[in-house]
């Protein structure tokens, strides 16, 4: 347990990334009365609601120092922060969650690898370092398979779904020849997501999961309540809970699972951890007494963590690219919360906004009869 002495209001949360995550978590520290300084190497929505920002390269260890100085503890909005600069960080100031989690999520292989060593069903995979790893690769996991990048892939990014050997070893020059991960293609009945959240005392909280759905790689809706049976939700706590306690987590932490359909060897499968608030999450703002936000912030400065309970049915929807020109309309929409995260340029596949509709509550799942 790393039980720590809460930060007083007025207290500052350094945020590595500037992206709508750390908007979020900003505005979210701000209705607490604690500040937020942002570190990035890139000037973007967080910038426009911090009290302080530092825009510099993750390189410069001289300006990552003055900015853990100034700070009562750092936690980041992505995964891919990159690890020298949070442990230059991390002499200096508290670190939460800590670096062991960010090593885990950067890389799939080690993350899969992870998985394993606790005994959570993950995909079959194999580790790819050159093409000489292809033919092992595919023995393991069969065809079709889904070719992933170890590193820096987000949103479908760095992957490509694979039918035959020959289009393995396409898609493997396609993507530059790169350190991957062949996984299995599984057949899911659904994809939910664990979102729990770990005080600096080890109590740990849940959301109620959401169900999500994609388009072209990238998250487009979430609901609550899921139709993931009843009795997989145990399990899922479960997963999560393992692993929020191995690596000794505090703040919040997705993990996204695949359910597989009744009667498979596994029910669930661990698809990836996102070691900060997550997307699935942004409906927890309107639907829940506390949101994923708070939560985050109240668990790395050391709070109590606040209710997860959920007063509504939601579906929180993204607005992708052009989505967001939409806004007059959308903004006038019965029963619905906007937000949109202040870009500038609406391009192809960026995140502009989210929009979630409100709906009275239903229970997570109806008991079997
Ligand atoms: P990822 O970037 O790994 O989160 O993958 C993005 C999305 O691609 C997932 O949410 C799934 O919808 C799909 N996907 C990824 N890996 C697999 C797999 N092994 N089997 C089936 N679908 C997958």
């Amino acid at each position: 347990m790393t039980d720590v002495s809460a930060l007083k209001p007025g207290s500052t949360i350094g945020i590595f990334g500037s992206g709508q995550l750390g908007r979020m978590l900003t505005t979210s520290a701000a209705e607490l009365g604690l500040k937020t300084h942002i570190y990035s190497d890139v000037t973007g929505p967080a910038c426009d609601v911090a009290a302080e920002n530092t825009i510099a390269s993750y390189t410069d260890f001289e300006a990552i120092k003055s900015f853990a100085k100034s700070v009562d503890v750092i936690t980041f909005e992505f995964e891919n922060v990159p690890l020298d600069a949070v442990k230059v960080a991390a002499d200096y100031a508290r670190l939460s969650p800590d670096v062991r989690a960010l090593e885990v999520a950067q890389d799939r292989f080690i993350e899969k690898s992870f998985m394993a060593e606790l005994g959570i069903p993950v995909a079959p995979f194999a580790n790819i370092e050159s093409k000489s790893d292809l033919a092992v690769a595919e023995k393991i996991t069969g065809f079709p398979a889904f070719l992933k990048t170890r590193r820096l892939g987000y949103d479908g990014k760095g992957q490509a779904r694979v039918t035959t050997p020959q289009d393995l070893q396409h898609a493997y020059v396609e993507l530059g020849e790169p350190a991957a991960v062949l996984e299995g293609h599984m057949h899911f009945e659904q994809e939910v997501s664990v979102l729990a959240v770990r005080g600096s005392d080890g109590a740990v909280a849940f959301y109620d999961l959401p169900q999500n759905t994609h388009k072209n790689g990238i998250l487009n809706t979430s609901r609550v309540p899921s139709t993931v049976p009843a009795d997989v939700i145990p399990g899922a706590h479960d997963i999560a809970h393992k692993i929020a306690d191995a690596l000794n987590y505090v703040g919040l932490l997705a993990v996204e699972l695949f359910v597989m359909p009744e009667g498979a060897a596994n029910r669930l499968l661990v698809n990836e951890i996102a070691p900060r608030v997550h997307n699935s999450g942004h409906w927890t703002q309107d639907a829940c007494q506390v949101s994923q936000f708070e939560n985050h912030i109240r668990a790395v400065a050391g709070w109590p963590l606040g209710a997860t309970d959920r007063h509504s049915a939601a579906v929180m929807t993204n607005l992708i690219g052009q989505d967001a020109n939409d806004w007059a309309r959308l903004a006038a929409q019965p029963g619905a919360s906007l937000h949109l995260y202040g870009k500038r340029q609406a391009r192809p596949g960026r995140k502009m906004g989210h929009i979630t509709e409100i709906f009275p509550r239903t229970p997570q799942t109806k008991a079997k009869t």
